[in-house]
Formats: structure tokens, C-alpha cells, sequence
């Protein structure tokens, strides 16, 4: 039965990235589903969650804005910032900039690497990934638990923001580990960049 609702859970996240693929290996997966899945459709969507850098900026309006501190020292304060600028329906353009301060004098806005940086929409590739052999337990990879997330808090750019961290079952020794941590609130969701935390952020 968990079995089942996890694999459930994964082919929502598969149809999720991969709106319009045609595949017959879809279709089976499909039939698979609703016939030993019948009625179970409580609690999916929740499951359903899962990061993807199109998830993540996928939710913002042109307009919307995040950035993050990388550096913090009297020397040198370093900052980078991504601008949603365009939005289509299978990529998302993003501004790239960041700025310096060196020894205290402020430096400007400049055009990051790369600028801009483009967002794809996952396709066919999603899919494929999901039929390949995991080399550590030899089963496929739909057949894995999909991860969980654990909802939470943060102080985001001094912001409560609500969070969901990713927590990954190992498939062969069944160990928790916990990955990101992102806010939906937050354009890009992420709300550190490495060890650089989110200094502002402007959601439209
Ligand atoms: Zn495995």
C-alpha cells in the first residue's frame, strides 16, 4: 500500500515536469496507477512536492527578485542577484548581477556570468531518468521512495518565511538524510546560495 502511494506520488511529480510528453511508457504507468491505485487520491498533492529549478522560479512574476550575501568580511561584501525579466512557456530568463564593496566603498550593480541566465522547462529527460537502474540497490528508479518534506520556519531577509526541507531515505540502509531547504515564498526558493544567505527578496 506505501508502496503503491509513494509510486503515485512519483508519477505526479513525473506528470508534473513532463506536461506533454506522449511517451507509451507514460501511458502504462498511467494504467498501472489508477487500477491498483483506485480511490487513493488523498494526500498526493502534498507528496507531489519537489524541487526543480523551474519549479522554483516558475510561481514568480517578471519583476521578482532575490539576492543573496556571499561574502561578509570588512574587506570585501559581495553580492549576486537574479531578476525574473522574461517568462515563456518552456524557459524563464533571469538577470544575473552582482556587486562588490571593497574596503568599504560601495561598488555597483554589474552583470554577473552567466547573464542571463536561462531556466529550462525539464522534458523528455525527466522521464528517461526515472526507468534507469539505481547502481546502489538495483531496482529502478521509479521504484524508489520518493523524498519527503518536512515543513518548517525561517527568518528570511527579516521575513518569517515558511520552509520545506527535503529528507531522502537511502535505498539501500534506509537512512534519513536531510537535504535543502527551500521557501516558496522566496523567488528560486533557495534560501542560502552555498553558505550565503538570502539579504533581500521581492516576490510579484
Ligand atoms: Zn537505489
Amino acid at each position: 500500500m506505501k508502496r503503491w502511494g509513494m509510486l503515485f506520488a512519483l508519477m505526479a511529480v513525473i506528470g508534473l515536469v513532463n506536461v506533454g510528453c506522449d511517451s507509451k511508457k507514460e501511458e502504462a504507468k498511467e494504467k498501472e496507477g489508477t487500477t491498483d491505485n483506485g480511490g487513493n487520491g488523498g494526500g498526493s498533492e502534498e507528496a507531489a512536492f519537489t524541487y526543480t529549478e523551474w519549479n522554483a522560479w516558475n510561481g514568480f512574476g517578471e519583476g521578482s527578485s532575490v539576492t543573496y550575501q556571499l561574502q561578509n568580511t570588512d574587506q570585501m561584501k559581495m553580492w549576486m542577484r537574479y531578476t525574473v525579466t522574461k517568462k515563456e512557456d518552456d524557459k524563464i530568463t533571469l538577470k544575473n548581477e552582482s556587486k562588490m564593496d571593497m574596503g568599504g566603498k560601495e561598488g555597483e550593480w554589474k552583470a554577473g556570468t552567466p547573464d542571463p541566465k536561462i531556466v529550462k522547462k525539464p522534458a523528455e529527460a525527466a522521464a528517461g531518468g526515472a526507468d534507469a537502474t539505481c547502481p546502489k540497490c538495483e531496482k529502478k528508479y521509479s521504484d524508489h521512495d520518493a523524498p519527503t518534506w518536512e515543513d518548517g520556519k525561517a527568518d528570511v531577509a527579516g521575513n518569517e518565511v515558511a520552509t520545506k526541507t527535503m529528507v531522502m531515505k537511502d535505498c539501500k540502509t534506509g537512512d534519513e538524510t536531510k537535504g535543502i531547504t527551500v521557501s516558496t515564498d522566496v523567488p528560486g526558493w533557495m534560501t542560502k546560495l552555498g553558505q550565503g544567505p538570502v539579504t533581500a527578496f521581492e516576490a510579484k
